[in-house]
């Protein structure tokens, strides 16, 4: 198993990973009337990222790492809350939204709205691939 470490500071940023093939995207839920129904479930499987480094122009989606929300480990909010959008959650505007707990780098873009994919997105330069145990 493998996890992800903040590049800058070394810190886990994740929980254990392996990787897969990038699932296709989640069909929006049936029936939602409620904004919080209309966020869909995770598009990651728990324990797995995937690459997307060249998301569908139209997609919506930053390039990077995918890994479930509930993977993530040691990482925030951005302090700007400029950065923090969404219309019925969270999503992308203009750049990471998720920064290191430890040294603030900017990590990872939390999507969970109603027109997007729900997954968290590791910037690939900010991070590092680690296989120790420890
Ligand atoms: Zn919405
Ligand atoms: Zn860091």
């Amino acid at each position: 198993m493998a996890r992800f470490l903040c590049f800058a500071c070394r810190r886990t940023i994740t929980a254990s990973v392996r990787k897969i093939p990038l699932p296709p995207w989640k069909e929006s839920p049936e029936g939602a009337t409620e904004w919080f129904e209309r966020i869909k479930a995770p598009r990651m499987p728990p324990g797995t990222y995937a690459a997307n480094h060249r998301p569908g122009e139209f997609s919506g989606e930053p390039p990077g790492l995918v890994v479930h929300p509930d993977d993530v480990r040691g990482m925030r909010l951005h302090p700007d809350t400029s950065r923090i959008t969404g219309c019925c959650g969270i999503n992308l505007l203009d750049g990471p939204n998720l920064v290191c707990e430890g040294c603030g780098a900017e990590l990872a873009v939390r999507q969970a709205d109603c027109h997007t994919e729900n997954q968290v997105t590791l910037v690939t330069e900010a991070v590092i691939l680690s296989y120790a145990d420890d």
